[in-house]
């Protein structure tokens, strides 16, 4: 068993850390909210006084942190020479693509075998220990990521190099974005079309226009499994982060000239939907403002 430094208790880190701790490591937790702190011991981690003590003896460094800022900070301030220089450094935040490459060159330069690992999979699969990890680093760095990863998620893919797993996740969320708008405007246009939505469903999800929005993740109340449409949209994937996937996944394809417009048009459209205040709801919940009511 090892010893993880873990960095970032949040709504994502929280449960990780939990399930790192339920597999027998011996996870040194640290955050600077005390809630979340609070919340990791209980659940069998041991408080650390600050990151740096995080991560002092640590086998593995795992960060879960909102954004490429605060990923920069923590490496630069307290993981880079504060770690053991054979610990290896898992980043599991979402961040763009340019922090991440510059995260891993740093941490590269300095010694240490990193990994960009962001995840697949909301809270509640972070909890249930179920996150598909898209991993980016050597295959070294991969080898020995891959058990640690495992103990948080179902799935733990190789993407490729340093910063391969952010964009695998960022081309990901904007199909997701992209599609998720499509399936609502379809169920909408078959409404005002005189269909019945259930007999819209069932012949969509069989026919050509079928994707996992459709089929695993309906947007419509009462129709395909249970999703967060069931539950007036609450819980799920907020829409602001899907807002802030699809503002990622923009911006990568400018700096490395790759045309996105349906990218570009989902992104325009849930940054409505939040300035509507939809940002807290479930992702699906763009379906209300598409069919003209507000969030
Ligand atoms: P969160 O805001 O709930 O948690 C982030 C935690 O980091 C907070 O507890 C905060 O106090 C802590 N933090 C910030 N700066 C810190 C610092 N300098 N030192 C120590 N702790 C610090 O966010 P979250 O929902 O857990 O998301 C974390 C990451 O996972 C994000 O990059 C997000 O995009 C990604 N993600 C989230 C979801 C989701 O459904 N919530 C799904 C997939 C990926």
């Amino acid at each position: 068993m090892a010893t993880i430094g873990f960095i970032g208790l949040g709504n994502m880190g929280g449960g990780m850390a939990a399930n790192l701790a339920k597999a027998g490591h011996e996870v040194c937790a640290f955050d600077l909210a005390a809630t979340a702190l609070g919340r990791a011991v209980e659940a069998g981690c041991v408080r650390a006084g600050s990151a740096r003590k995080a991560v002092a003896h640590a086998d593995a460094v795992v960060t879960m942190l909102p954004a490429g800022a605060h990923v920069r900070q923590v490496y630069d301030e307290s993981v880079l020479g504060a770690a053991p220089s054979n610990a290896i450094l898992i980043d599991c935040s979402t961040i763009d693509l340019a922090t991440a490459r510059a995260v891993g060159g740093t941490a590269d330069e300095q010694g240490y075998a990193m990994v960009d690992a962001p995840v697949s999979g909301g809270i509640a699969a972070a909890k249930a220990g179920t996150l598909t990890f898209m991993v980016g680093g050597t295959d070294t760095a991969f080898g020995r990521a891959q058990p640690i990863l495992a103990a948080m998620g179902q799935a733990v893919i190789h993407a490729g190099a340093s910063g391969a797993g952010q964009a695998a996740k960022i081309a990901n969320n904007m199909l997701l974005g992209a599609t998720m708008i499509a399936t609502c405007e379809a169920f909408l246009l078959a409404r005002k079309l005189g269909l019945d939505l259930q007999t819209f469903y069932d012949i969509s999800s069989q026919a050509s226009g079928q994707s996992w929005s459709m089929t695993s993740y309906c947007p419509v109340p009462g129709i395909g499994p249970e999703s967060p449409a069931d539950h007036d949209y609450q819980g799920g994937f907020a829409a602001a982060l899907m807002l802030k996937d699809l503002k990622l996944a923009v911006g990568a394809a400018h700096d490395a000239g790759a045309s996105v417009p349906m990218g570009s048009v989902a992104e325009a459209l849930y940054q409505a939907f939040a300035n509507n205040g939809g940002g807290a709801l479930d992702f699906s919940a763009i379906i209300r403002m598409l069919e003209g009511e507000t969030a």
